[in-house]
Formats: C-alpha cells, structure tokens, sequence
C-alpha cells in the first residue's frame, strides 16, 4: 500500500472520492511511479513534479510499501518543466477546429481526421511535437514526451488554454501559415498571380502570399479581418496577448515578409477561413 495525494487540476482525472485529499493505493512492490500515476487517471504528460516522502523523484522511481506520493501538474510557468524546444504541435482527430486555431495564430500543427494514435506517438517522438488531445489514455504512451490533455471543449477556448498552459503568447505569428497544408506562407508578387485574382481583388490590393504546399493565394479581406478579431478575441485574456492587430494590420507590400496574412480560399473547391484563391485544382495535399 501507498499513499497518495494529486494535486490542483489533476483532480479533473481521477475518481471523486479520491480528489483533494490523501488517499492509500495498493500497488505491486518496485512498481515504477509512472505507472501508479496513470493507472489512477493522470496522463504522464500532464505531471510535473512528483514527491516521494517528500523527496522530487522522476517517473522510473520504484515504489515501497508504506511510500507517501505527492503529484502535481505542469506548472510550466514557474519552470518546474524544461520549456518546449519549439512549440510544433500534432492535434488528435477530434480537435480540427482547435489545429486550424493553432495555424491561424502561426504554430506548426499536424492535423489529421485520420491521424490514428500510433501516428500521433510517432510524430510526437521523432518530431518533438506536442500532443494535443482530449483522450487521457493517449497521452499515458511511453514515446510521448510533451503532451496536453485539452480541457476546454469550445476551439477558442481551447487556444487560450493552451497558449496560457505552454505560455506562448510571445510565439504567436498571427496569419503565417497556410490553414489547409500548415506549410509557411510566403510573400509573392502580384505580377506572378494576377491572373489568378477575382477582379474585385485584383484592382484593390497589391499584397500577396502563396503556399508553396497547396499554392492557395492569400490577401487580406473580409473573412481575413473577421478572423484576426476572432484570434484578438480568443487570446485577449492570456498573459501577453500578442499584438494581432497591430501586426496583421501594418501587413502591406513592404512588410509582408516579415507578417504575411493569411487569406480564404474563395475559389469553390478551397473552402476555408480566409479570403484567398486557389491557384491552381489541387486540393489539400494532406496534414501538413
Ligand atoms: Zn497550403
């Protein structure tokens, strides 16, 4: 028998009775702690700071009779965690909204509807990538090294989760990524795609990006507009909420390079948040 006590949100996963308080769990002697942890509930990736008998100890420790646990969650912002490499994400199936957010705001994102756990892991081991799910028992494999369980449910309250939990608001790069292939946005002159434009674009604006995955065109118009004040809006309350507008908005034919908007697709087959056109028939050529 152990004893054990979970700390602040890793409550969420555990069993009612059990939460906010010290509770005994019989346990295999020389079981590493890891496994303790996550078969009461906790993802590993959701755990930063273990105590045992008062004493910080990694996830291989070995575990004795009689052994008092203490667990508590990743309070990266008080460096309890190595900070993230770099902050590239691959999101599980369920949370498209929340990789097309991810995107929006500048952050590499692997997406997939298709993307099945195996693939996650892998990715997340080979390319030091960050889980995003809401499925604990993902986030329990041994080959993921970062990882969050999301646990607000609506897509911008779930960006602002987790630009608040791996504090990123300094990182964000509103508009640089093309939202269907997550491939880097670049600046492209006008000269090379105004054949492309619909008329109304063509004799309105002058500044351009292409994707140089999908070849989408993008420029900043209406749905450009709507969706960088939905970006200021879901990240207003984070610590440092990044300067949206002010970046996006100075976007012009001069800096373009330095912040390129992104845009929508507005030809048929390229439905998508922004304005923009296709440039060519290819449809999205995957994840990323
Ligand atoms: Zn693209």
């Amino acid at each position: 028998m152990v004893s054990l006590r979970f700390y602040a949100e890793l409550n969420d996963f555990i069993a009612a009775d059990r939460r906010q308080r010290d509770f005994e769990w019989a346990s295999a002697a020389d079981v590493p702690v890891k496994h303790l942890i996550e078969s009461c509930g906790v993802p590993h990736t959701e755990v930063a700071l273990i105590l045992v008998n008062g004493e910080p100890v990694d996830c291989d420790r070995r575990l004795c009779a009689g052994d008092r646990v203490a667990v508590y969650p990743a309070f990266l912002a008080f460096g309890l965690r190595p900070p993230l490499p770099a902050a590239r994400f691959v999101a599980d199936a369920h949370l498209g909204a929340l990789a097309r957010l991810l995107r929006l705001a500048g952050f590499d994102t692997v997406y997939g509807n298709r993307l099945a756990d195996g693939e996650i892991e892998r990715l997340a081991a080979t390319e030091k990538r960050v889980v995003l799910t809401r499925d604990r028992d993902l986030l329990k494999r041994r080959a993921i090294g970062h990882g969050c369980y999301v646990h607000a449910q609506q897509p911008d309250l779930q960006l602002r989760e987790i630009v608040a939990r791996l504090d990123l608001a300094d990182r964000v790069q509103p508009f640089s990524r093309c939202l269907i292939c997550n491939a880097r946005l670049l600046p492209v002159a006008k000269r090379l795609v105004r054949d492309l434009l619909p008329e109304r674009v063509r004799d309105r604006l002058d500044s351009f990006h292409r994707c140089p995955g999908c070849l989408r065109i993008y420029w900043e118009g209406s749905h450009w507009r709507r969706m960088r004040e939905r970006l200021q809006r879901a990240l207003a309350a984070t610590a440092a909420a990044p300067a949206v507008t002010a970046q996006a908005a100075t976007a012009d034919a001069a800096t373009a390079a330095a912040a390129p908007p992104a845009t929508q697709p507005a030809a048929g087959n390229c439905s998508g948040t922004f304005d923009g056109a296709c440039a060519t028939s290819r449809t999205s050529r995957g994840t990323r």
